[in-house]
């Protein structure tokens, strides 16, 4: 195998693993860090804490934070509450990052300028030839609340509304992020009946940021993978954005490893990368629909259904054009069928 020198473009999470799985395999990384806001509320799922400890060989991550132990439903134009059963801790971007930069050992800037082997893009900006291809119009933005009673502190809310969603992110000893979709905050919260009453807002807010789901395209080339939400976005309806940019990692870092010991098959085992991804992002796009479909009755939901109908069909058709799958993953390797 030769040794390749990768750059990875990008600080989140997805870049991270990537930087991981190719240091650890005896590749040279360098990683072209972004100056952009972290997100103040993830909740891992124990999928996306299980992979990420996988990932990093740290079986112990996060296992004495506060868990969130029940999730309440309110979906749909009924407005009936549910509450189920759910597993999984809450963290900042940052301590997420920070709790993982330690173990990794990278290089600031190419020592010798030479150009890398290979680029790795889990940040803008992409290649020129890169295309994003967007399945709805859907803005969201996160405002930070109080909870009126501390008793919730372990339970996550999503509720529905005629133009949108909301969904409350708590998280024990710091700050409750809620999460507005389709409208403001104050908006949406104006006709909560589940989520309202038990929250006050607070100053702090994001920007509005999109929340459709997206695509580019080629997700690829002869000496490039776009990685994480760079290469794809899903509606944080899925609530497992993480374990999807994690899972693209790992398949990436297998991916370039493959092509490094075989060179005369990089194309294909770019191609099979490409494939891959889009078939991840067209489940997205049919549990989307799922959600969209029962929401609610109002424009606002028909629009973005009919959006995420264009990008199934869209899915369909480079599906295509993919071809069969010829390599399959095995643990962290890329390995032929
Ligand atoms: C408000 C919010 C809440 C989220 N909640 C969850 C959650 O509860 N669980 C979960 O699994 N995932 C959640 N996500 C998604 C999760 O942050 C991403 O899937 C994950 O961080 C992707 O990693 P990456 O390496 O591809 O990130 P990057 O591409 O480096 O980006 C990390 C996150 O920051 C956002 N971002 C990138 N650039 C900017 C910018 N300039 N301004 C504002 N935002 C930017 C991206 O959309 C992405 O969500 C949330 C995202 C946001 C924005």
């Amino acid at each position: 195998m030769d040794r390749l020198n990768v750059r990875i473009r990008g600080e989140g999470i997805a870049a991270y693993c990537c930087a991981w799985l190719l240091t650890r395999a005896g590749h040279g990384v360098e990683l072209d860090r972004t100056d952009r806001p972290r997100v103040p509320a993830i909740m891992l799922s124990d999928l996306a804490l299980s992979l990420i400890r996988d990932v990093f060989s740290r079986p112990d991550l996060f296992a004495d934070l506060p868990r969130i132990t029940q999730r309440v439903v309110a979906w749909g134009p009924a407005g009936e509450a549910t509450a189920l059963p759910h597993s999984a801790v809450v963290v900042s971007e940052e301590l997420l990052l920070d709790s993982l930069r330690p173990g990794l050992t990278l290089a600031e800037g190419s020592a010798d300028n030479q150009p890398p082997d290979f680029t790795v893009f889990a940040s803008r900006p992409l290649p020129a030839e890169a295309h994003e291809h967007r399945f709805g119009t859907r803005l969201a933005s996160a405002v930070e609340v109080r909870l009126r009673n501390d008793a919730d502190v372990s339970t996550c809310w999503i509720e529905s509304f005629d133009g949108g969603w909301l969904f409350l992110i708590p998280r024990a000893g710091a700050g409750t992020w809620l999460l507005a979709v389709g409208s403001t905050p104050e908006r949406l919260l104006e006709s909560s009946r589940v989520i309202g009453p038990r929250v006050e807002l607070l100053t702090h807010r994001s920007g509005e940021f999109a929340a459709c789901p997206r695509i580019i395209s080629p997700l690829g080339g002869t000496d490039w993978l776009a990685c994480g939400t760079a290469a794809m976005a899903f509606d944080p309806v899925c609530g497992d954005g993480t374990a999807h940019a994690v899972r693209e990692a790992i398949l990436a870092a297998a991916a370039i490893r493959a092509a490094a010991a075989d060179r005369a098959n990089a194309e294909a085992i770019v191609a099979h990368y490409s494939a891959r991804l889009t078939a991840g992002f067209m489940r997205h796009l049919q549990l989307c629909r799922e959600f969209y479909r029962s929401g609610g009755t109002g424009p606002w939901w028909t629009q973005e259904l009919e959006a995420l109908e264009t990008g199934l069909a869209w899915c369909e058709s480079a599906a295509l054009r993919h071809g069969k799958f010829r390599y399959r993953l095995d643990g962290f390797d890329l390995v032929a069928l």
